[in-house]
């Protein structure tokens, strides 16, 4: 049984939920011996053997397995066992419906081929071997589910869990950004037929890729209704998910780490280069939705803003490099803890930062002949199409291969060193302004200007809280910070600032009546004693990241500006649904 699946890089060991697994031979008993904790050998037989198991499946998320009363989902790592020697053999899976009339009103969602089984329908299914058998989800349930065309290419949406979610407009705007990305890498789409799997859930959101089909996780809110036309913010976040699974695709599942390629799937595979299969995938979600009319530009940089804000607050990024973010996602990235913000940099984040300085670096030193998508589609000539994996330092020279350009210093810096990117500087070039300022408020992500008068100084006790019964518990300590240099640390539950209590979490409007640099007394509970600290309120960091489109700049710079953000020739761009 693998200890992980692909596209999450964590050992979730889904062996633990076989609850008992029985082997059997021409009727007869077969043993079975457990050799580590997800591996069991059969003794030998003369017929076929006949291996009987049950998975306990109660993990809603698009990584493992879920069954209820409502509908059933599986990844294949989370319920198929790996025969060991016949990886390679052809699989057949015969899916069959629950027991019981309450039932009979489901349908089968997947992206897996057919064998006898109607479309939609229960029955067989084949897969040539188990790592595509592992690499296509099934959803099943009473489900809502469309259909469209992309570049002749069959799509189909298909949507879990209770919605209001207008559809054809769904499809419609999933339309241009299939579209942008199969044009993008170059017809014909490297897959037959796509799935869309979405579970719109109350709370939540996440994504994962497969070879032709992604399973998606969102809040149902965040879906459009019938009659709404405008782009709320939680929708735009919806068709960046989607259009950052789907760019998968093509970046990771098919132009991949040669380390990769082994489909180990029993331990840990260190790679240095998720920040390109991450953080340039990261890049292209939301650039695709800007470059084909989805978003404003404006509505871009803000999403832009945020993203670069989310580094810039995180004082790890002077102690991890990208790099090693990538090789130890495993153990840090994916087991982050409250130190988490002090000790490691996020290669989704501040890869896309470095995928958009390179894509603007191209620009600028080819005077706007090449650009990152040309690096793209070279990675697609020469790995993704015939499946040969990337090597460790195959994307740096690729991009230096496809632009001509020397980057071995642009590289050493962004990839390897840990100091910040040069972005104000870039995007001058492109006739956007990038400027810092301090946080307004606890919930401010950054991306929109302040308001007048919010850069006086403003005390803070640098740290992030969650209200707590009685008061405030401090989720993360910052390195430096007011309340780090007091004494305070994560856990403590602060329940009064200089002898008042603070109520309902608000922590940050209980400091805000001080000024920077003056002492107060904190009160907290560290486990179940009092303790108090004297905190020397510091100032708030300039730590927010804003972007705006410069009017006042020349010809050539807004020629630069639409060459980047508006890459779909007229031509190009397809007739309406
Ligand atoms: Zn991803």
């Amino acid at each position: 049984m693998p200890a992980w699946i692909p596209g999450s890089y964590m050992v979730r060991d889904f062996a633990r939920h076989v609850v008992r697994l029985r082997a059997t031979s021409g009727g007869g008993e077969v043993a079975a011996v457990k050799l580590d904790k997800q591996t069991w050998r059969c003794a030998s037989c003369a017929g076929p053997l006949v291996v009987v198991y049950e998975v306990y499946a109660w993990d809603l998320s698009v990584r493992a397995a879920h069954l209820d009363t409502t509908h059933g989902y599986f990844n294949g790592t989370s319920v198929f066992l790996c025969p060991t020697g016949r990886e390679h053999r052809d699989c057949v899976l015969e899916l069959r419906p629950p027991d019981g009339t309450g039932y009979a009103r489901w349908r089968v969602a997947t992206s897996m081929a057919r064998l006898e089984a109607a479309p939609h329908e229960f029955g067989s299914y084949t897969a040539a071997d188990y790592q595509e058998l592992v690499d296509h989800p099934v959803e099943m349930g009473e489900h809502t589910f469309l259909d469209f065309e992309a570049c002749g290419v069959p799509h189909e949406v298909v949507i879990s869990g209770r919605h209001w979610a207008d559809m054809e407009r769904v499809c419609r705007d999933l339309r241009r950004i299939c579209e942008y990305h199969i044009r993008f890498f170059g017809e014909p789409a490297p897959f037959d037929r796509y799935v869309f799997l979405v579970m719109a859930v109350g709370e939540g959101y996440g994504g994962l890729e497969h070879r032709a089909s992604c399973s998606l996780m969102c809040g149902r809110d965040s879906l459009p209704r019938a009659g709404e036309t405008e782009v709320s913010d939680d929708y735009r976040g919806f068709l960046a998910l989607c259009s950052h699974e789907y760019f998968h695709a093509w970046n990771v599942k098919r132009i991949k780490p040669a380390v990769f390629t082994a489909n180990d799937l029993r331990r840990e595979v260190h790679t240095r280069l998720l920040w390109a299969f991450e953080g340039i995938t990261s890049y292209y979600d939301e650039l695709a939705l800007v470059r084909t009319g989805l978003i404003s530009p404006a509505s871009y940089l803000e999403l832009l803003g945020r993203v670069s804000t989310r580094v810039w607050r995180g004082g790890g990024r002077f102690k991890q490099s990208l790099a090693e973010s990538s090789f130890d996602t495993w153990t840090k990235f994916y087991q982050q803890d409250e130190n988490a913000p002090n000790a490691i940099v996020s290669y989704y984040t501040k890869g896309a930062l470095v995928a958009l300085a390179l894509d603007l670096v191209i620009r600028r030193d080819t005077a706007g002949r090449r650009s990152l998508d040309d690096v793209m589609r070279a990675l697609w000539e020469r790995y993704g199409k015939n499946a040969t994996g990337v090597p460790e330092d195959g994307v740096e020279r690729m991009a230096e291969e496809a632009t001509g350009l020397s980057l071995q210093t642009f590289f050493d810096e962004t990839l390897r060193g840990t100091d910040d990117l040069p972005l104000a500087d870039l995007l001058a070039e492109v006739g956007v302004g990038f400027t810092l300022r301090i946080a307004e408020s606890p919930d401010d992500k950054g991306g929109s200007p302040g308001e007048s008068g919010a850069d006086r100084p403003k005390p803070v006790l640098g740290v992030r809280s969650v209200p707590e019964a009685g008061g405030c518990r401090l989720s993360h300590v910052f390195d430096g910070g007011a309340a780090q240099l007091a004494g305070l640390s994560a856990g403590d539950v602060i329940v009064a600032v200089n002898g008042i209590r603070v109520w309902g979490g608000a922590l940050a409007g209980a400091v805000s009546r001080y000024a920077v640099g003056e002492e107060i007394p904190v009160h907290a509970f560290r486990r179940d004693e009092l303790m108090q600290f004297t905190v020397a309120l510091t100032a708030a960091p300039v730590d927010t990241c804003v972007l705006t489109l410069l009017d006042d700049v020349d010809q050539k710079t807004f020629a630069r500006r639409d060459a980047w953000l508006a890459a779909i020739p007229a031509s190009r761009t397809s007739p309406p649904l």
